[in-house]
Protein backbone atom coordinates (compact mmCIF):
# COMPACT_ATOMS: atom_id res chain seq x y z
CA UNK A 1 0.00 0.00 0.00
CA UNK A 2 1.71 3.38 -1.15
CA UNK A 3 -0.70 6.20 0.65
CA UNK A 4 -0.66 8.41 2.96
CA UNK A 5 -2.70 10.03 5.63
CA UNK A 6 -3.90 13.12 7.38
CA UNK A 7 -6.50 13.41 9.63
CA UNK A 8 -7.43 17.61 10.24
CA UNK A 9 -9.26 18.17 13.63
CA UNK A 10 -12.72 20.44 14.09
CA UNK A 11 -9.46 23.01 15.11
CA UNK A 12 -7.47 22.96 11.75
CA UNK A 13 -5.36 20.54 13.34
CA UNK A 14 -2.87 18.07 10.98
CA UNK A 15 -2.45 14.80 12.53
CA UNK A 16 -0.02 12.44 11.02
CA UNK A 17 -2.28 9.16 10.81
CA UNK A 18 0.23 7.08 8.46
CA UNK A 19 4.20 7.49 8.74
CA UNK A 20 4.95 7.48 4.64
CA UNK A 21 6.13 10.54 2.58
CA UNK A 22 3.10 12.91 4.54
CA UNK A 23 3.32 16.37 5.56
CA UNK A 24 1.40 17.54 8.12
CA UNK A 25 -1.48 20.31 7.90
CA UNK A 26 -0.75 23.36 10.64
CA UNK A 27 -3.40 25.35 12.47
CA UNK A 28 -5.09 26.75 8.98
CA UNK A 29 -8.43 27.83 9.31
CA UNK A 30 -10.10 26.41 6.27
CA UNK A 31 -14.07 27.12 4.79
CA UNK A 32 -14.57 23.13 4.18
CA UNK A 33 -15.85 21.34 6.27
CA UNK A 34 -12.76 18.65 8.26
CA UNK A 35 -12.22 15.77 6.35
CA UNK A 36 -8.70 13.54 5.98
CA UNK A 37 -6.61 13.22 3.20
CA UNK A 38 -5.24 10.57 1.35
CA UNK A 39 -2.99 10.33 -1.94
CA UNK A 40 -2.46 7.27 -3.36
CA UNK A 41 0.16 6.40 -5.66
CA UNK A 42 -1.75 3.24 -7.89
CA UNK A 43 -5.05 2.55 -8.61
CA UNK A 44 -4.62 -0.57 -6.60
CA UNK A 45 -3.75 1.95 -3.26
CA UNK A 46 -6.84 4.06 -3.96
CA UNK A 47 -9.65 1.00 -4.96
CA UNK A 48 -8.12 0.00 -1.18
CA UNK A 49 -8.63 3.26 -0.03
CA UNK A 50 -12.27 3.97 -1.40
CA UNK A 51 -13.14 0.13 -0.40
CA UNK A 52 -12.21 1.28 3.26
CA UNK A 53 -13.99 4.36 3.90
CA UNK A 54 -17.25 3.72 1.93
CA UNK A 55 -19.59 6.46 0.59
CA UNK A 56 -17.84 8.63 3.73
CA UNK A 57 -15.06 9.15 0.77
CA UNK A 58 -14.84 10.84 -2.58
CA UNK A 59 -12.54 11.11 -4.96
CA UNK A 60 -10.60 14.46 -6.00
CA UNK A 61 -9.19 14.78 -9.26
CA UNK A 62 -8.04 18.12 -10.71
CA UNK A 63 -10.48 19.44 -7.85
CA UNK A 64 -12.10 22.15 -9.88
CA UNK A 65 -15.48 21.42 -8.88
CA UNK A 66 -15.69 19.31 -5.68
CA UNK A 67 -13.02 22.03 -4.10
CA UNK A 68 -15.03 24.72 -4.85
CA UNK A 69 -18.16 22.46 -3.68
CA UNK A 70 -16.45 22.36 -0.48
CA UNK A 71 -15.71 25.33 -0.12
CA UNK A 72 -19.28 26.37 0.29
CA UNK A 73 -20.13 23.46 2.31
CA UNK A 74 -22.52 21.69 -0.37
CA UNK A 75 -19.79 18.54 -0.55
CA UNK A 76 -18.70 17.31 3.04
CA UNK A 77 -16.84 14.34 1.81
CA UNK A 78 -15.23 12.81 5.53
CA UNK A 79 -12.37 11.05 3.20
CA UNK A 80 -10.57 12.37 0.25
CA UNK A 81 -8.92 10.36 -1.96
CA UNK A 82 -6.23 12.29 -4.13
CA UNK A 83 -5.90 10.10 -7.61
CA UNK A 84 -3.48 12.87 -9.05
CA UNK A 85 -0.71 11.15 -8.91
CA UNK A 86 -1.86 7.42 -9.86
CA UNK A 87 0.40 7.43 -13.55
CA UNK A 88 -1.83 4.56 -15.03
CA UNK A 89 -4.56 7.27 -15.20
CA UNK A 90 -2.80 9.74 -17.40
CA UNK A 91 -1.84 10.29 -21.23
CA UNK A 92 -3.30 9.89 -24.39
CA UNK A 93 -3.34 7.00 -26.84
CA UNK A 94 -4.52 6.12 -29.70
CA UNK A 95 -4.82 2.10 -31.24
CA UNK A 96 -7.14 0.18 -33.36
CA UNK A 97 -9.93 0.49 -30.99
CA UNK A 98 -9.90 4.17 -30.70
CA UNK A 99 -8.57 7.04 -28.96
CA UNK A 100 -7.65 6.02 -25.42
CA UNK A 101 -7.74 9.27 -23.02
CA UNK A 102 -6.82 8.36 -19.13
CA UNK A 103 -9.47 9.91 -16.88
CA UNK A 104 -6.97 12.57 -15.54
CA UNK A 105 -5.51 13.86 -18.61
CA UNK A 106 -6.55 17.72 -18.40
CA UNK A 107 -8.50 19.56 -20.53
CA UNK A 108 -5.46 21.76 -21.71
CA UNK A 109 -3.53 18.25 -22.29
CA UNK A 110 -6.73 17.40 -24.51
CA UNK A 111 -7.09 20.49 -26.15
CA UNK A 112 -2.94 20.94 -27.32
CA UNK A 113 -2.94 17.27 -28.41
CA UNK A 114 -2.61 16.60 -32.46
CA UNK A 115 -3.27 13.32 -32.11
CA UNK A 116 -6.79 14.29 -30.79
CA UNK A 117 -7.00 16.74 -33.15
CA UNK A 118 -6.51 14.78 -35.91
CA UNK A 119 -8.70 11.31 -34.41
CA UNK A 120 -11.31 12.88 -32.43
CA UNK A 121 -12.15 16.29 -33.80
CA UNK A 122 -15.08 16.97 -32.30
CA UNK A 123 -13.34 17.32 -28.58
CA UNK A 124 -11.26 19.63 -30.04
CA UNK A 125 -13.74 21.84 -31.49
CA UNK A 126 -15.82 21.75 -27.59
CA UNK A 127 -12.63 22.03 -25.59
CA UNK A 128 -12.23 25.61 -25.75
CA UNK A 129 -15.89 26.44 -24.72
CA UNK A 130 -14.57 24.56 -21.13
CA UNK A 131 -14.74 26.91 -18.54
CA UNK A 132 -11.18 29.40 -19.00
CA UNK A 133 -7.36 28.38 -19.67
CA UNK A 134 -6.45 28.13 -15.72
CA UNK A 135 -9.42 25.58 -14.98
CA UNK A 136 -8.86 23.79 -18.18
CA UNK A 137 -5.21 23.03 -16.83
CA UNK A 138 -6.23 21.80 -13.93
CA UNK A 139 -9.84 19.80 -14.45
CA UNK A 140 -9.91 16.42 -15.86
CA UNK A 141 -11.91 14.32 -18.10
CA UNK A 142 -12.78 11.60 -15.51
CA UNK A 143 -13.97 14.52 -13.55
CA UNK A 144 -16.47 15.99 -15.71
CA UNK A 145 -17.56 12.98 -17.01
CA UNK A 146 -18.13 11.97 -14.07
CA UNK A 147 -19.53 15.27 -12.48
CA UNK A 148 -21.61 14.56 -14.87
CA UNK A 149 -23.04 18.06 -15.25
CA UNK A 150 -25.61 18.41 -17.48
CA UNK A 151 -24.40 21.42 -19.39
CA UNK A 152 -21.04 20.49 -19.79
CA UNK A 153 -19.35 20.21 -23.18
CA UNK A 154 -17.23 17.09 -22.43
CA UNK A 155 -20.61 14.47 -21.38
CA UNK A 156 -22.75 15.71 -24.79
CA UNK A 157 -19.40 15.04 -26.48
CA UNK A 158 -19.14 11.50 -25.34
CA UNK A 159 -23.08 10.58 -25.78
CA UNK A 160 -22.52 12.05 -29.65
CA UNK A 161 -19.23 10.03 -30.29
CA UNK A 162 -20.66 6.85 -28.58
CA UNK A 163 -17.68 6.83 -26.23
CA UNK A 164 -17.09 3.89 -23.81
CA UNK A 165 -15.99 4.99 -20.14
CA UNK A 166 -13.84 2.43 -18.48
CA UNK A 167 -14.60 1.93 -14.65
CA UNK A 168 -12.34 -0.12 -12.35
CA UNK A 169 -13.42 -1.56 -8.66
CA UNK A 170 -13.42 -3.85 -6.23
CA UNK A 171 -15.21 -6.29 -8.57
CA UNK A 172 -12.83 -5.96 -11.56
CA UNK A 173 -13.68 -3.50 -14.59
CA UNK A 174 -16.28 -3.17 -16.66
CA UNK A 175 -16.87 -1.10 -19.87
CA UNK A 176 -19.83 1.58 -20.04
CA UNK A 177 -21.22 2.60 -23.09
CA UNK A 178 -21.91 6.70 -22.97
CA UNK A 179 -25.58 5.87 -23.64
CA UNK A 180 -25.90 4.24 -20.30
CA UNK A 181 -23.19 5.79 -18.41
CA UNK A 182 -25.28 8.88 -17.67
CA UNK A 183 -28.20 8.36 -15.04
CA UNK A 184 -29.32 11.85 -14.54
CA UNK A 185 -28.58 15.01 -12.60
CA UNK A 186 -24.92 14.70 -11.18
CA UNK A 187 -25.06 10.93 -11.41
CA UNK A 188 -23.26 8.22 -13.61
CA UNK A 189 -23.31 4.48 -13.23
CA UNK A 190 -20.04 5.19 -11.42
CA UNK A 191 -20.62 3.36 -7.95
CA UNK A 192 -19.16 4.04 -4.39
CA UNK A 193 -15.03 2.20 -4.49
CA UNK A 194 -15.51 2.58 -8.46
CA UNK A 195 -12.65 4.90 -10.43
CA UNK A 196 -13.76 6.05 -13.90
CA UNK A 197 -9.99 4.55 -15.21
CA UNK A 198 -10.32 5.99 -19.00
CA UNK A 199 -12.49 7.08 -22.14
CA UNK A 200 -12.00 5.11 -25.23
CA UNK A 201 -13.35 7.61 -28.46
CA UNK A 202 -14.27 5.80 -31.82
CA UNK A 203 -11.78 7.91 -34.26
CA UNK A 204 -13.45 10.37 -36.37
CA UNK A 205 -14.40 8.13 -39.62
CA UNK A 206 -14.10 8.82 -43.69
CA UNK A 207 -16.50 11.13 -44.43
CA UNK A 208 -17.77 11.90 -41.30
CA UNK A 209 -18.55 15.97 -40.25
CA UNK A 210 -18.93 16.83 -36.91
CA UNK A 211 -20.00 20.39 -34.86
CA UNK A 212 -19.86 22.04 -31.88
CA UNK A 213 -21.60 25.11 -31.31
CA UNK A 214 -22.99 26.64 -27.78
CA UNK A 215 -25.40 29.61 -26.35
CA UNK A 216 -23.79 31.39 -23.10
CA UNK A 217 -24.13 34.38 -21.27
CA UNK A 218 -20.24 35.08 -21.37
CA UNK A 219 -17.59 33.25 -23.30
CA UNK A 220 -16.51 30.22 -20.33
CA UNK A 221 -19.45 30.59 -18.85
CA UNK A 222 -21.65 27.03 -18.91
CA UNK A 223 -24.30 27.17 -21.73
CA UNK A 224 -27.51 27.80 -21.59
CA UNK A 225 -28.07 25.27 -24.51
CA UNK A 226 -25.53 23.84 -26.82
CA UNK A 227 -25.12 21.20 -29.52
CA UNK A 228 -22.58 18.00 -30.13
CA UNK A 229 -22.85 16.70 -33.52
CA UNK A 230 -21.99 14.38 -36.15
CA UNK A 231 -22.95 13.47 -39.34
CA UNK A 232 -21.85 10.42 -40.69
CA UNK A 233 -20.58 9.23 -44.29
CA UNK A 234 -23.79 7.03 -44.88
CA UNK A 235 -26.19 10.27 -43.99
CA UNK A 236 -26.94 9.41 -40.29
CA UNK A 237 -26.94 11.82 -37.53
CA UNK A 238 -26.69 12.27 -34.20
CA UNK A 239 -27.60 15.32 -32.01
CA UNK A 240 -26.28 15.76 -28.35
CA UNK A 241 -27.70 18.59 -26.24
CA UNK A 242 -26.43 19.66 -23.05
CA UNK A 243 -28.78 21.85 -20.91
CA UNK A 244 -31.61 20.80 -22.25
CA UNK A 245 -32.11 17.97 -19.42
CA UNK A 246 -31.32 16.21 -16.95
CA UNK A 247 -28.02 15.09 -18.58
CA UNK A 248 -26.63 15.28 -22.01
CA UNK A 249 -29.68 14.35 -24.52
CA UNK A 250 -29.82 12.60 -27.95
CA UNK A 251 -32.35 13.78 -30.01
CA UNK A 252 -33.72 10.65 -32.04
CA UNK A 253 -37.02 12.76 -33.71
CA UNK A 254 -34.99 15.64 -34.42
CA UNK A 255 -32.24 13.87 -35.72
CA UNK A 256 -34.09 11.59 -38.30
CA UNK A 257 -36.04 15.26 -39.13
CA UNK A 258 -32.40 17.17 -39.93
CA UNK A 259 -30.38 13.73 -41.48
CA UNK A 260 -33.79 14.29 -44.19
CA UNK A 261 -33.47 17.69 -44.69
CA UNK A 262 -29.44 17.05 -45.01
CA UNK A 263 -29.99 14.62 -47.81
CA UNK A 264 -32.44 17.18 -49.48
CA UNK A 265 -29.68 19.57 -49.11
CA UNK A 266 -31.91 22.19 -47.16
CA UNK A 267 -32.62 23.62 -43.67
CA UNK A 268 -35.67 21.82 -42.03
CA UNK A 269 -38.96 24.22 -41.10
CA UNK A 270 -38.33 25.38 -37.93
CA UNK A 271 -41.69 24.51 -36.10
CA UNK A 272 -41.07 21.28 -37.27
CA UNK A 273 -37.52 20.67 -35.45
CA UNK A 274 -38.60 22.67 -32.68
CA UNK A 275 -41.93 20.20 -32.21
CA UNK A 276 -39.40 17.30 -32.80
CA UNK A 277 -37.03 18.58 -29.94
CA UNK A 278 -39.99 18.93 -27.89
CA UNK A 279 -40.06 14.95 -27.84
CA UNK A 280 -36.94 14.43 -27.45
CA UNK A 281 -35.36 16.60 -24.60
CA UNK A 282 -36.89 17.97 -21.50
CA UNK A 283 -34.99 21.27 -20.86
CA UNK A 284 -35.60 23.14 -17.53
CA UNK A 285 -36.53 26.51 -16.63
CA UNK A 286 -34.31 28.76 -14.84
CA UNK A 287 -32.90 32.39 -14.02
CA UNK A 288 -31.22 32.50 -17.20
CA UNK A 289 -34.02 30.95 -19.63
CA UNK A 290 -36.89 29.13 -19.80
CA UNK A 291 -37.51 25.69 -21.43
CA UNK A 292 -39.57 27.60 -24.63
CA UNK A 293 -36.42 29.57 -24.98
CA UNK A 294 -33.80 26.50 -24.86
CA UNK A 295 -35.93 24.44 -27.18
CA UNK A 296 -35.88 27.73 -29.61
CA UNK A 297 -32.50 27.83 -28.86
CA UNK A 298 -31.20 23.81 -29.63
CA UNK A 299 -33.15 24.14 -32.88
CA UNK A 300 -31.03 27.28 -33.93
CA UNK A 301 -27.99 25.32 -33.29
CA UNK A 302 -29.23 22.34 -35.32
CA UNK A 303 -30.12 24.70 -38.42
CA UNK A 304 -26.75 25.85 -37.67
CA UNK A 305 -24.80 22.68 -37.79
CA UNK A 306 -26.59 21.71 -41.12
CA UNK A 307 -25.46 25.17 -42.40
CA UNK A 308 -21.89 25.12 -41.89
CA UNK A 309 -21.82 21.54 -43.17
CA UNK A 310 -23.51 22.44 -46.24
CA UNK A 311 -21.08 25.39 -46.09
CA UNK A 312 -17.64 24.50 -44.98
CA UNK A 313 -17.26 21.06 -42.94
CA UNK A 314 -16.49 20.91 -39.48
CA UNK A 315 -17.32 23.80 -37.60
CA UNK A 316 -17.47 25.58 -33.65
CA UNK A 317 -18.38 29.08 -32.71
CA UNK A 318 -19.75 30.19 -29.65
CA UNK A 319 -23.02 33.07 -29.30
CA UNK A 320 -23.41 35.02 -26.30
CA UNK A 321 -26.85 36.61 -25.88
C1 LIG B 1 -15.42 28.94 -12.65
C2 LIG B 1 -15.61 27.57 -13.26
C3 LIG B 1 -16.17 27.49 -14.52
C4 LIG B 1 -16.36 26.23 -15.09
N1 LIG B 1 -16.92 26.17 -16.34
C5 LIG B 1 -17.10 24.97 -16.92
C6 LIG B 1 -17.67 24.86 -18.22
O1 LIG B 1 -18.01 25.85 -18.89
N2 LIG B 1 -17.85 23.61 -18.73
C7 LIG B 1 -17.49 22.49 -18.04
O2 LIG B 1 -17.68 21.39 -18.55
N3 LIG B 1 -16.93 22.56 -16.82
C8 LIG B 1 -16.72 23.77 -16.25
N4 LIG B 1 -16.16 23.81 -15.00
C9 LIG B 1 -15.81 22.55 -14.30
C10 LIG B 1 -14.44 22.05 -14.74
O3 LIG B 1 -14.46 21.69 -16.11
C11 LIG B 1 -14.00 20.79 -13.94
O4 LIG B 1 -12.74 20.51 -14.36
C12 LIG B 1 -14.74 19.51 -14.13
O5 LIG B 1 -16.10 19.66 -13.99
C13 LIG B 1 -14.33 18.47 -13.05
O6 LIG B 1 -13.04 18.03 -13.26
P1 LIG B 1 -12.02 17.90 -12.05
O7 LIG B 1 -10.90 17.05 -12.54
O8 LIG B 1 -11.67 19.22 -11.53
O9 LIG B 1 -12.88 17.03 -11.00
P2 LIG B 1 -13.02 17.20 -9.43
O10 LIG B 1 -13.53 18.54 -9.09
O11 LIG B 1 -11.79 16.74 -8.74
O12 LIG B 1 -14.16 16.10 -9.18
C14 LIG B 1 -15.47 16.29 -9.67
C15 LIG B 1 -16.33 15.08 -9.29
O13 LIG B 1 -15.97 13.93 -10.05
C16 LIG B 1 -15.51 12.86 -9.18
N5 LIG B 1 -14.37 12.26 -9.89
C17 LIG B 1 -13.30 12.91 -10.39
N6 LIG B 1 -12.51 12.07 -11.06
C18 LIG B 1 -13.09 10.85 -10.98
C19 LIG B 1 -12.74 9.56 -11.50
N7 LIG B 1 -11.65 9.37 -12.25
N8 LIG B 1 -13.57 8.52 -11.23
C20 LIG B 1 -14.70 8.70 -10.49
N9 LIG B 1 -15.09 9.90 -9.98
C21 LIG B 1 -14.28 10.95 -10.23
C22 LIG B 1 -15.16 13.53 -7.88
O14 LIG B 1 -15.31 12.64 -6.77
C23 LIG B 1 -16.17 14.66 -7.83
O15 LIG B 1 -17.41 14.16 -7.39
C24 LIG B 1 -15.95 25.05 -14.41
C25 LIG B 1 -15.37 25.14 -13.14
C26 LIG B 1 -15.21 26.39 -12.56
C27 LIG B 1 -14.56 26.48 -11.20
Amino acid sequence: MAWSLTSRTRAGWGRKLEPRGVSVIGVVPVKPAPFSYLRPESLAAAREALLRHGPEARILAGGQSLLPMMALRVAQPAVLVDIGRIAELRGVTRDERGLRAGALTCHAELLSSPVVQASVPLLSLALPHVAHAAIRNRGTLGGSLALADPAAELPACALALEAVMHINGSLGSRAVPAAEFFQGLYSTVVGDGEILTAVVFPVSASGEQVFFDEISRRRGDYAIAGLAAVARADQTLRLSFLGCGDRPMRAPHAEALAADARRSMRVPDRGELKAALATDLDPPSDLQASADTRLHLAAVLVERALRSWSAHGNASSQDTI
